[in-house]
Order: structure tokens, then C-alpha cells, then sequence
């Protein structure tokens, strides 16, 4: 599979259906594996942290989930096929698997939103198959492995307890977890459930969600300041080379 180099992150140069194709074929066949969807926060902040790069490298899929990741390819030539949003791999990925009867376990968000986007998404995709949920907040992962194990395993589970967090969750116990597939999705069950709106699609068509998040939810500030700084490493690198700081 074709993929781009961003600052050391390796990510598939797939479409949307492309990689819920990819992730289908690995549950049929029981292949494990965990998806990742980084945005540019998540790569500016692999530059500190190499083993955080490592870990995104080692995924089955590695998703541009931002218009920051994508611009960044653009501009160092690399071959993305677009952005592909964490959120809307789940769905279409949800919808697959409740054509096929596949299961899922929802992990993560505050107590009852795991529930309730569960039911959201059984009311809308009727065929899915959950086996439980637990929300995220827990002292031990063992907590959270055990929710998991104890509800029978599932074909997915959908890991969402924000970045990157999730990413470290799913390295360290993929073996553990019975799922064949662990997908970090950060705030998407706080969607599902409708307790937190997406953009609306001028905003996506645009390349301005991030801004609507912005004006949503202002404390996100200091955590958005990543993305000029990742623009700034992201030119550098390509007036100068790899090794620009
Ligand atoms: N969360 C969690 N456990 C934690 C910290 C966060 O389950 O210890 C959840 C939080 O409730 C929210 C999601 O993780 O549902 C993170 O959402 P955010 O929008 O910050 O995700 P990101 O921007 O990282 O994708």
C-alpha cells in the first residue's frame, strides 16, 4: 500500500472506502491490527517523542484525520488521497460491519456516552452487533481490557479515550484485547451519542472545522497553536531538508 511520509509518520495514501475495505478484509480474515488517525497535534507532537512515532508507524492503517496533515502533503509532495476523518471511517465502517453482523465494544468518554452512541448507532444501522461498552474513565487499563475480554471480545473496538492516550492504549495491549481490529477515534462517541455536533459541511468543504471546533470549544486554544507550529516544521522541512528543527 502506497503511503506518505509526514515528519516520520507513515500514512496510508487511501480513500475512505479504500480504507474501511482494508479494515473489512482484516476482520474477515481475523487479522489483528490497530488504526490509527493522527492529526497535525498528534504528529508535532511525535517530534518530541519518537516512540510516539514508532507506535503510529507499527498500525495497520494510518488515517490523515485534519486539513493540516493534508496541506502538509501537498506541500512536502507527498501522495495523501485527501483527508479521511476518524469520524467518518467509524460510520462508514459501522455501517459495513452491520451489513456483515460483525460485533463491536465501545471504549471510552464519560459514563453513559459509550451507551448512548451505541444506541444511536444500532437505531440507524440496525445489523451491528454490540457487545458492550465502558466509558473511559478508569485507574487501571486492566479495568478496560478486562470490560472487553469479559463482554466476549468483539470483531472492533472502538478505542476513544483522546489522543494520544488511545494510540499508547492500543500499542501496548492490542495482544490482550479480544478484537481483531482496536480503532482510536478521540471524541467520536461524544458524536454518535449527539452530545457534541460536527462541523456543519461548509465548514468540512471549506477545511474550517478545526476553526468550528475553535469557536465551540475556546480552551481548545492552546492545543490548536500546535497546528501553525506543525505548518512551520512542515516548510522548513521542505526548504531545507529532513533534518530541519
Ligand atoms: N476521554 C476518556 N478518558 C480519558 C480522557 C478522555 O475517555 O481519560 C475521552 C473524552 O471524554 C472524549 C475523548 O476521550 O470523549 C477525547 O475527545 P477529544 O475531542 O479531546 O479527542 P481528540 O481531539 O484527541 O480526538
Amino acid at each position: 500500500m502506497e503511503t506518505a511520509n509526514i515528519l516520520g509518520v507513515r500514512f496510508n495514501a487511501i480513500t475512505l472506502d479504500d480504507a474501511v475495505d482494508a479494515a473489512m478484509e482484516r476482520i474477515r480474515a481475523g487479522e489483528k491490527g490497530y488504526v490509527v488517525t493522527p492529526n497535525s497535534e498528534i504528529v508535532y507532537l511525535c517530534r518530541k517523542e519518537p516512540a510516539l512515532t514508532a507506535l503510529l508507524n507499527r498500525a495497520c492503517l494510518v488515517l490523515p484525520d485534519g486539513i493540516g496533515v493534508v496541506y502538509a502533503a501537498r506541500l512536502l509532495k507527498q501522495p495523501i488521497k485527501g483527508k479521511v476523518a476518524g469520524i467518518d471511517f467509524a460510520e462508514h465502517l459501522v455501517a459495513q460491519m452491520a451489513r456483515e453482523g460483525k460485533s463491536i465494544f465501545f471504549l471510552g468518554a464519560k459514563p453513559g456516552i459509550a451507551e448512548l452512541a451505541a444506541k444511536e448507532l444500532q437505531k440507524k444501522y440496525p445489523g451491528l452487533v454490540v457487545k458492550g461498552c465502558r466509558d473511559g474513565y478508569y485507574k487501571d487499563d486492566q479495568e478496560a481490557i478486562d470490560a472487553i475480554n469479559q463482554a466476549g471480545g468483539a470483531d472492533v473496538a472502538l478505542i476513544c479515550l483522546g489522543a494520544p492516550k488511545q494510540e499508547r492504549f492500543m500499542a501496548a495491549y492490542q495482544g490482550q484485547v479480544n478484537a481483531t481490529i482496536l480503532c482510536g477515534l478521540g471524541g467520536s462517541l461524544d458524536v454518535f451519542a449527539g452530545t457534541v455536533q460536527r462541523a456543519p459541511d461548509i465548514f468540512i468543504k471549506l477545511g474550517l472545522e478545526w476553526f468550528y471546533r475553535l469557536l465551540k470549544e475556546p480552551k481548545r486554544i492552546g492545543r490548536m497553536m500546535s497546528l501553525p507550529k506543525f505548518m512551520l516544521v512542515v516548510l522548513k522541512t521542505k526548504l531545507f531538508g529532513k533534518g530541519a528543527k
